[in-house]
């Protein structure tokens, strides 16, 4: 970080400071700040002093030691070293009757005065090592990280920390899921026990991924394979959940909105995290960190001590098992979420759906019977009820 500054009256007169502790990110308050301190302590004390700024971050800082109040600190302030320096010139300055006005410019607008001081800060950036000031490390914590692009980063705890953390934290899910993928591929694809296909199987799975590709891409590849087999007994990689969050164009950007969105209640954006990350406090899940002893389904259980059932074996209580008219207990508030989601769908594309299309729902609003359907529209035309009548009649007697 460098900071420079110009003086109107002694245009020979340049500043130019290095400003050390970088290792704790690279901030623009900082250098802004360390022009005032040196400025200042360049400064006769007998002098009034203009200083033109072009930073309102640094003059708000400097402006809450004016008189006093409240928030008159320095305690975990990041640049107490250099506030220091500025307050205590300040108060050297006031009492030696000397006037000092700190006032706000436009930044980048050409102005040569502000362009020079812009050359003296890069100038500074690029001095040696050697002539940093301030260079004193806090206590605080530092933590480094890559970006996507490899950059590494260096920096005390900031947003960019937490977002790095979030990524790295989301990065370690997607490649586990991968690598899922590449096993569940390796299973599907190779399971025969011809000795050279379990060769090529072998090269695939190491050989290609070293040369060719590196594994990220190898899983994505495989995950692709088996999507496209379209094997519904179960997920590609790890999970349903995954499996839709990892398809581009399921407008997951959406859920992404919704969760991130300010209206949406808390509550709600937990639970659709919890399912999210297959942490949903459900039986099973409660099962395995050791909070119930069974991973049965409570409500079945209620159900059948009702019926007078056994209740020894018992379905899982899964999200899948809560969500679905699997559960005997909720099927019918399942069944009627459901049609109402499709309801509000079915209404949602015949009020905004294009007036030309050649779709056209029957039904409309309400569930009607099939008879009564054929009754009241043409679809008869097309097909006759006799003939579904007939193959209705045939599917029974088969069955
Ligand atoms: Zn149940």
């Amino acid at each position: 970080m460098g900071a420079g500054s110009v003086c109107f009256q002694r245009p020979g007169r340049n500043l130019a400071v290095r400003v050390g502790r970088e290792e704790e990110g690279i901030s623009s308050l900082r250098p802004e700040l360390a022009a005032i301190a040196r400025t200042l302590q360049a400064t006769s004390l007998e002098v009034d002093l203009l200083y033109l700024c072009d930073s309102e971050a640094a003059l708000n800082k400097v402006s809450r030691w004016i008189g006093s109040g409240p928030r008159t600190t320095l305690a975990g302030d990041a640049n107490a070293d250099i506030m220091t320096s500025i307050i205590e010139c300040v108060r050297e300055r006031v009492l030696r009757g000397a006037r000092t006005f700190l006032v706000k410019v436009k930044a980048h607008r050409g102005e040569p005065l502000n362009e020079r001081a812009d050359t003296q800060a890069e100038n500074a950036r690029q001095l040696p090592s050697e002539c940093r000031q301030w260079k004193t490390r806090t206590q605080r914590m530092t933590y480094e990280w890559n970006d996507n692009d490899g950059v590494k980063h260096v920096t005390a705890w900031s947003k960019a920390v937490r977002n790095a953390m979030l990524r790295g934290g989301a990065e370690f899910q997607r490649k586990k899921a991968l690598n899922r993928a590449a096993n569940n591929w390796n299973k599907a694809f190779l399971c025969s026990t011809d000795i050279v296909l379990h060769r090529i199987g072998q090269a695939a799975s190491t050989g290609a991924q070293s040369d060719l590709m590196d594994s990220t891409r190898w899983g994505w590849s495989c995950m692709f394979q088996l999507q496209e087999a379209d094997n519904w007994e179960k997920p590609a990689a790890t999970t349903w959940a995954a499996e839709i969050l990892f398809r581009d164009g399921e407008s997951r950007e959406f859920l992404g909105l919704w969760i991130n969105s300010s209206v949406v209640h808390e509550a709600k954006k937990r639970r659709a995290k919890q399912v999210i990350t297959c942490s949903f406090p459900c039986g099973k899940w409660l099962h395995m960190i050791g909070a119930r002893a069974s991973p049965g389904c409570e409500l079945c259980k209620r159900e059948r001590n009702m019926d007078l059932k056994p209740t020894n074996v018992l379905p899982t209580e899964t999200v899948a098992h809560i969500q679905s008219a699997g559960c005997k207990a909720l099927k019918k508030s399942v069944i009627g979420a459901h049609n109402s989601c499709w309801k509000y769908l079915i209404g949602a594309v015949c009020t905004h759906g294009e007036a030309t299309r050649d779709l056209e729902f029957l039904g409309g609003d309400k569930d009607k019977q099939l008879e009564k359907l054929w009754a009241e529209t043409k679809i008869g035309n097309i097909l006759t009820w006799d003939e579904i009548a007939d193959e209705a009649e045939r599917l029974l007697e088969s069955d």
